[in-house]
Order: C-alpha cells, then structure tokens, then sequence
C-alpha cells in the first residue's frame, strides 16, 4: 500500500537495527484518515472470506481493527493481557512473547466472545516473529473457530512471522512490508 509506505518512510523511526516506530501516526498519535484507507484495503484483500469477527490483541490492535471492522460490519474483540481478573474465569488464554519488551505474557479471551461458529480475521499492527499471531491462534483454535485470515499494517519481512505463518497455511497479507533496515534506511518488498 504505495500511501503507507510513504508515510513510513516519513514518520517512522528506526530504534537499533530491527524496531521502527511509528507513534506519529499508528501507536501513540493516530492518523484516523489513514486508518480508514488501512480499513479499506483490508476489506478488499479479504472481500472472498466469509468474517463474522475480528481478533486483534491490545492495545495498538485495537484502533485499527474496530476502524478496519466498520468496513466489514462485525464486531471487535480484543485479547486481554496479564491476569485477567476482570475477565472472569471463563476465558481461553495463550501465551505470547513480546518481541519488543522481552517478556512473556498471558493473554486471554473470555469464552462468551469467540465460539465455533465465528470466521475470524485477525488483526495486527506489526508482524515480527509471529508471536502475537499465534498467540491469538491458539486461542481461536481452542474456541473451535475458523481463521479466516491475517491482516497485519507492517510486516517485518526479514524476522521469521511471516514465513512460518504462511507455511503453516494462513491466509496473511501485510500492507507494507519491509524487506530491511540498511543504515537507517527502510527498504519495502
Ligand atoms: P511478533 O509477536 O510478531 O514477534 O511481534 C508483533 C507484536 O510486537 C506486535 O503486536 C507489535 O505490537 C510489536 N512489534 C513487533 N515489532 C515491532 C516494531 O518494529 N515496532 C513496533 N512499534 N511494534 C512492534
């Protein structure tokens, strides 16, 4: 997505040689226009699925997929994390290694949200090593839900998410993928 992939190349910032941020627009400030178009597209890449509901995980999921949902006309529900004491105890949990902070942690869906009979799309901000995709997999699978498919804004093509997801056979597609980090330069696929 020619749009987003400029507005990276503007906005964001390369921390070390693997993270780059984009609190300008996507995860601390939002660009809600952009998030629309973001929306948008995701609603034509994944137009053939038959999505009843869309998982993201919180919280930098969340704003894209309740915008990304109104074009799909679902619902939104968000993985929790931590301890899940205002969850109740009815809940469906995984666990998800944070590429950015180093720690592990639990995340959790109450079981009255997913069911088998939801066609769920996924939604994410960022793709590194796929640890919050399966987490939120594991979960929907647990539940006896379809995946649908993937929809994530920036895949890091050069950490391994990708490719493992693909191979295990979802259905992912990423906006703007960065191939590499050259000298502070971002280089798309
Ligand atoms: P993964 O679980 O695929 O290793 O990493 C994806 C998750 O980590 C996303 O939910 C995102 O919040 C965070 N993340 C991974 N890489 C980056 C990055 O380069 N920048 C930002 N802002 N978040 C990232």
């Amino acid at each position: 997505m020619r749009l987003l992939e400029e507005r990276i190349q503007k906005d964001g910032e390369i921390i070390g040689n693997d993270i780059v941020k984009v609190d300008m627009f996507l995860n601390h400030q939002i660009d809600v226009e952009l998030l629309c178009e973001i929306g948008k597209e995701f609603k034509r890449l994944f137009a053939d699925r038959p999505v009843n509901k869309i998982v993201t995980i919180e919280a930098s999921g969340i704003g894209i997929a309740c915008i990304t949902a109104q074009y799909f006309s679902v619902p939104v529900v968000f993985a929790k994390k931590g301890n899940h004491r205002n969850v109740g105890n009815d809940i469906y949990t995984g666990e998800v290694f944070s590429f950015t902070k180093g720690v592990t942690t639990q995340i959790g869906i109450s079981r009255k949200y997913i069911s088998p009979d939801d066609h769920i799309l996924i939604i994410d901000d960022f793709l590194a090593n796929g640890g919050a995709a399966k987490g939120l997999i594991g979960i929907i699978e647990q539940a006896g839900a379809t995946v649908e498919g993937i929809g994530i804004v920036i895949e890091k093509g050069f950490q391994s998410g990708g490719k493992e997801l693909r191979e295990m056979g979802y259905n992912l597609k990423s906006l703007a993928v960065i191939n590499s980090i050259d000298e502070g330069k971002i280089i798309f696929g």
